[in-house]
């Protein structure tokens, strides 16, 4: 089990008012996508649904109970983000294991997690690399490899793949969709590509300046968007 609801949650910094009524129920093992414009909002909700972000209005309930103030590593969600943000004195195992290691999980514990996630992400043969002996996407793989061996009931994507050229993305898309189906955990992820949006998404969630304007299914949304906004953003192929 792994629902996320958010209740009327909103965020401000100071007098700036970036997040107002986020009102969303995310169900165990959904595919949900934030999308929408820079600036909008989209990585502070991530964050605060990690935890790494103060909730300054509204509830988060991860399956039931409320989370606004349970430390990041007690919610059982993991993130990747758009950086690799990878340790680049430490081999590809040693990033991966890393989080083990500082919850002081046992070795042959560890290390069984470790190369099940190199399983699954195919790419046992990179474990003794660094990562400047990587491209762009093994070290994407990389940085997912370190959110899966800390088997989260969450997963949070911020735009994992807007620093890989246009080939690569399609790949890693079609990987991040067979890990949906293998993982069965739910996975909430942010892009401002709309193409990612509708081949990845249960659910498509827009927002623009802080506010919801539509949530569905992605062909509903296609056929039926709300507003111009909607229309602009989801019916309009770039
Ligand atoms: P997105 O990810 O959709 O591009 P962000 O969530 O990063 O948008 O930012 C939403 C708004 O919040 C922006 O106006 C941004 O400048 C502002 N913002 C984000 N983080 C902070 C912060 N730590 N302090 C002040 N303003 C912030
Ligand atoms: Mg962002």
């Amino acid at each position: 089990m792994a629902d996320v609801l958010l209740r009327d949650i909103g965020k401000s910094f100071g007098a700036l008012e970036v997040l107002r009524h986020i009102d969303l129920d995310i169900r165990h093992g959904e595919f949900v996508v934030f999308v929408g414009p820079s600036g909008c909002g989209k990585s502070t909700l991530l964050r605060m649904i990690a935890g790494l972000e103060d909730i300054t209005a509204g509830d988060l309930l991860i399956d039931g109970e409320i989370c606004n103030d349970i430390a990041p590593r007690d919610r059982g969600i993991a993130m990747v983000f758009q950086s690799y943000a990878l340790y680049p004195h430490m081999t590809v195992y040693e990033n991966v294991g890393f989080a083990l290691k500082m919850a002081g999980t046992p070795k042959s514990e560890a290390d069984a997690k470790i190369r099940d996630a190199a399983r699954i992400l195919q790419m046992e043969e990179l474990l003794e690399r660094k990562p400047a002996q990587l491209s762009g996407g093994q070290r994407q793989r990389v940085a997912i490899g370190r959110a899966i061996v800390r088997h989260p009931k969450v997963f949070l994507f911020d735009e994992p793949l807007s620093n890989l050229d246009a080939a690569l993305r399609v790949d890693m898309r079609m990987e991040i969709a067979r890990l949906h189906q293998e993982l069965d955990a739910t996975m909430i992820y942010v892009t401002h590509d709309q193409v990612e949006a509708m081949t990845l998404a249960d659910k498509i969630v827009v927002l623009e300046k802080g506010e919801i304007m539509q949530v569905g299914p992605p062909l509903e949304l296609y056929r039926r968007p709300a507003n111009l906004f909607v229309a602009g953003f989801i019916g309009s192929p770039k």
